[in-house]
């Protein structure tokens, strides 16, 4: 029986690499894993999963999953939970699994703990170390009950090796006349774009309230994160103001990064925009006022006006 079932994320036929991150959480926790693909048409992704170390790839494959509904998700998660008996059930800190295993944890009446960083023993038993207060402060969480749900968040835990012997593929038969319909599908609004995905990206530049407008923003915070090959971010600021999109939103209520570079253009670092970028390995600030809170958590901290200094900066990395 394994001990541990991890959920793994998809997005048009490619497996999102952060969601593995959760594979080394139950490698740690020790024991069996299995894996988890829920979707339809998921042979490609399944096949890409099996020398990561599990016992098996469970693939629940149905038209009526085509669409990530989190009420029919939930149902098969506890589902497949019940029938391979783990004790751990595990995903990545995402909107998709926010979305998800709470519901799944519900239906099986277990605790969960989200945004997972590391574990620890503790008398005898395992504790969660996870933030709280926008990441200010770190909580050591322990759980009562057979079952837990845990989200990891991707960047404390290390993408696990793909060298193991390939494991089998086993299906998951799902009767999708039992899944629930209280949602429905209706559409996906997908913006075309070459850059990568935000919360994947080795690179992210961000923009703040002084970028003004979108076609500011995209030239100034477009043109550096093109120059770079990077992803853009924004300001809860700089959303509501309508120069960016809600999705590219970082922060306590946006996405959470951990890229190798992060570059700051005109963001001031209120707690609640540094919850979401504190992971990144190297943070580069650029703002006009030496006193901006974001000096104290940026590695490298560029006092200046970014109207002057970023078409600079675009031009020299082209050039270069
Ligand atoms: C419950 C709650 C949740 C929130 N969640 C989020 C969240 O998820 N993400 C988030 O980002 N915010 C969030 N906020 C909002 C957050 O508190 C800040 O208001 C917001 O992050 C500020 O955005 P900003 O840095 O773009 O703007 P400001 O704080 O106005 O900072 C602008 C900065 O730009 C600098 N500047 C101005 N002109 C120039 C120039 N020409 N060149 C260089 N620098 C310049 C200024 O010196 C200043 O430091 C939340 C707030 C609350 C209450």
């Amino acid at each position: 029986m394994a001990e541990s079932l991890v959920l793994i994320e998809h997005d048009r036929q490619q497996v999102k690499r952060s969601s593995l991150h959760a594979i080394t959480l139950a490698q740690q926790l020790g024991g069996e894993y299995e894996l988890l693909v829920i979707g339809h048409v998921v042979n490609k992704i399944s096949s890409s999963l099996v020398s990561l170390g599990a016992t098996s790839v469970i693939v629940a494959d149905d038209p009526a999953l085509a669409e990530p509904l989190a009420d029919r998700y939930a149902t098969v998660i506890a589902e497949a939970v019940r029938k391979s008996g783990a004790k751990n059930i595990l995903g990545t800190s995402s909107t998709f699994s926010k979305d998800i295993l709470p519901r799944a944890a519900a239906l099986l009446d277990a605790p969960m703990v989200t945004d997972v960083v590391a574990i620890e023993q503790m008398d005898g038993s395992i504790s969660y170390r996870r933030p709280i207060n926008a990441g200010s402060m770190f909580a050591k969480v322990k759980v009562e009950g057979e079952r837990r749900v845990l989200t990891v968040r991707a960047a404390a835990f290390e993408t696990p090796a793909a060298n193991a012997a390939p494991c089998p593929i086993v299906r998951f038969d799902v009767d999708a006349e039992s899944l629930p319909n209280g949602m429905r599908f209706i559409s996906r609004e997908e913006r075309k774009s070459d850059r990568p995905d935000l919360t994947e990206a080795r690179v992210v530049v961000s923009g703040g309230r002084p970028l003004k407008d979108k076609e500011t923003f995209e030239r100034l915070v477009g043109g550096l994160a093109d120059a770079l090959g990077g992803a853009i971010g924004a300001t809860r600021a700089a959303v509501d103001a309508g120069m960016a999109p809600n999705d590219y939103q970082i922060g306590q209520t946006g996405k959470v990064v951990a890229p190798e570079l992060y570059i700051a253009l005109g963001i001031s670092g209120a707690i609640q925009h540094l919850a979401g970028i504190k992971d990144s390995r190297i943070i580069v600030a650029i703002n006009k006022d030496p006193d901006a809170p974001i000096c104290q958590t940026a590695t490298y901290f560029l006092v200046g006006d970014l109207y002057q200094i970023v078409p600079q900066l675009i031009e020299s990395i082209r050039r270069a």
